[in-house]
């Protein structure tokens, strides 16, 4: 046997072990796994076809615009092997507990709970080492034996691409809204963000829409914007695949430090433009949702 026919062979078996399947999913929907029971009223999955393009800061973001207009939300961190949730609010020494009902999530405010593999990593820069396999495993607990209590919004923060971690979570939860693809403006990664809409298609998954991040360097000096990547390409896409344009967010210092500082970038006072873009974009998308 070759090392990729064993390699495939182990997947298999493992996969078996827990449930799954390696055959595409329309094929077997008989043998479908039963959706984890919380109790939620909209899951949003936020994607990317490329890392680093922002798609965590969106995910924060979205959280706590949500949770800012009063809305019971859960944000779950699915990207194990760079799970940044946790710095991004600022909550990263802190560990979940585990009570009668459950894992406890970590409690940013009353109404804003978070989960990540980082919350439960020895140190921040451990790796996570895992077979597809093992991660279904753990999206399955994280689904279903974290004490969510009633959410009204659980935004899930995907890996970049159309990995395991999708398919298991497009599986296992329920009343799946849809999804939001986040973008830089350049070709290269407008590519893969197609990519990611096609995928989330292929899954019968509606697509909310797409965001162009890094849209145009806002220029600290004077104010006015230099188009770093490109602008446009997220829009031209929306266009050209028929998914509802979100809006584009410049590329700002300030929007990086507010994520290394953990505080929402949202949660700035300050009247900007970013500040009034990101706003717009977190209305555009859940208008999208609540329509
Ligand atoms: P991804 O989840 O796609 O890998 P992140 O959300 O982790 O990307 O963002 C990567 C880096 O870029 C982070 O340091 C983040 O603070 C920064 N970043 C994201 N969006 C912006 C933006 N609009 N302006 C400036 N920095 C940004």
């Amino acid at each position: 046997m070759s090392m990729q026919d064993q390699a495939q062979a182990e997947i298999e078996a493992e996969m078996k072990a827990v449930g799954s399947t390696t055959q595409p999913l329309q094929q077997n929907q008989s043998t479908l796994p039963p959706k984890a029971e919380i109790d939620v009223q909209h899951v949003i999955l936020v994607l990317s076809g490329k890392g680093g393009v922002g798609k965590s800061t969106v995910a924060v973001n979205l959280a706590t615009a949500l949770a800012n207009h009063g809305r019971r939300v859960g944000l779950l961190d699915l990207d194990f092997h760079g799970p940044s949730i946790p710095k991004m609010l600022g909550i990263e020494s802190r560990v979940p507990t585990v009570s009668a009902d459950g894992i406890e999530p970590v409690r940013v405010t009353g109404n804003l709970a978070a989960m990540s593999i980082g919350f439960l990593l020895s140190s921040p820069d451990a790796p996570v080492i895992w077979r597809g396999p093992v991660k279904m495993g753990v999206i399955r607990q994280f689904l279903a034996e974290v004490n969510w209590g009633t959410l009204d919004y659980l935004v899930v923060d995907l890996p970049p691409g159309t990995g395991d971690e999708a398919l298991t979570i497009a599986q296992l939860a329920p009343n799946l809204r849809g999804a939001v693809i986040v973008t830089t403006p350049q070709d290269v990664a407008v590519l893969d963000a197609v990519k990611a809409v096609k995928f989330i298609q292929q899954l019968d998954i509606p697509v909310l829409g797409i965001i162009e991040n890094m849209s145009g360097l806002v220029c600290p000096q004077c104010g006015g914007t230099v188009d770093m990547f490109g602008r446009g390409g997220g829009r031209k896409a929306a266009g050209d695949h028929g998914v509802p344009y979100l809006g584009a967010i410049p590329l700002d210092p300030e929007m990086m430090r507010s994520g290394d500082q953990g505080r929402p970038y949202i949660l700035q006072q300050a009247d900007s433009p970013t500040w009034r873009a990101v706003d717009g974009v977190m209305e555009n998308l859940v208008a999208e949702v609540e329509s």
